[in-house]
């Protein structure tokens, strides 16, 4: 399934973060009141001064971010602020969740819940040669021998797994299809094929570290279906793997 999870909760805990940078930010300039040591006041200065610089940019990522939700337009003038803010304050994102006791798997698929809302209000069309569609080796089969990360031809189609439907798909549209063991091999495969968008199939760990790995190539993510536990033999809708590359293709919603 696209990954469509409840936005709020990535907003919420990312307007959290900044009102609290920003709260820092008063704490220090009324710490200057109690004249403090210089060692203490060299610090505070460093600190005051990237706050001063960082909180209004992720002000107006923030505020990017609502306003386009808000009005389902894209907002071209705020896009480098919006994608500065998504990534760069994910990480105090998810430990504001733990400390308010929400888990990192609703945080990160809320992530990527904007993530999508974002890449598909951009509807930059692509030609399917430009479109890379990134899956994960878990869908394979956990029974099957044939090695489809070497090549991906070597599957047979037998049916028992995704990737058959998947390769049927791309033999239509056109598109470059892979499979990656891990994160690293997928940067590989990004870097040396530069599509214009990604298509992923990933766990929500994997597809938050994909889409901050990949920089400014648009990335839909789609969550993969773990019937058996993480990473054995996942499964995928290969009618949603359709809808979406139906989207970048024609390049609207
Ligand atoms: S469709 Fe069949 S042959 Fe292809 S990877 Fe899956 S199990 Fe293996």
């Amino acid at each position: 399934m696209i990954v469509t999870a409840p936005k709020r909760i990535y907003i919420g805990l990312l307007s959290l973060g900044v009102g609290l940078m920003a709260l820092m930010g008063g704490a220090i300039c009324y710490a200057f009141i109690y004249r403090p040591h210089y060692l203490v006041k060299g610090l505070l200065v460093l600190i005051g001064a990237f706050l001063l610089v960082a909180v209004p940019f992720l002000l107006l990522g923030l505020m990017g971010i609502v306003l386009s939700i808000l009005s389902e337009r894209r907002l071209p003038s705020f896009e480098n602020c919006i994608h500065t803010t998504m990534n760069l304050l994910l990480p105090i994102v998810v430990l504001l969740g733990k400390a308010l006791r929400v888990g990192k798997e609703p945080v990160e698929r809320s992530f990527v819940s904007v993530n999508n809302y974002l890449v598909r209000l951009a509807a930059r069309s692509c030609q399917p040669n430009e479109l890379l569609v990134l899956l994960p080796h878990c869908l394979q089969d956990t029974e099957c021998s044939h090695k489809i990360t070497v090549r991906l031809n070597n599957c047979q189609r037998c049916g028992r797994c995704p990737v058959g439907p998947l390769l049927d798909l791309h033999d239509e549209i056109g598109f470059f299809i892979s499979v990656a063991t891990g994160g690293s091999q997928a940067r590989r495969i990004v870097k040396d094929r530069r599509p214009k968008a990604i298509l992923a199939v990933a766990c929500e760990r994997e597809l938050t570290s994909g889409i901050q790995d990949v920089g400014s190539i648009p990335v839909l993510g789609i969550l993969n279906q773990r019937p058996e536990g993480p990473c054995r033999n996942t499964r995928v809708d290969p009618l949603a793997v359709r809808q979406v590359l139906e989207h970048f293709l024609r390049g609207d919603d």
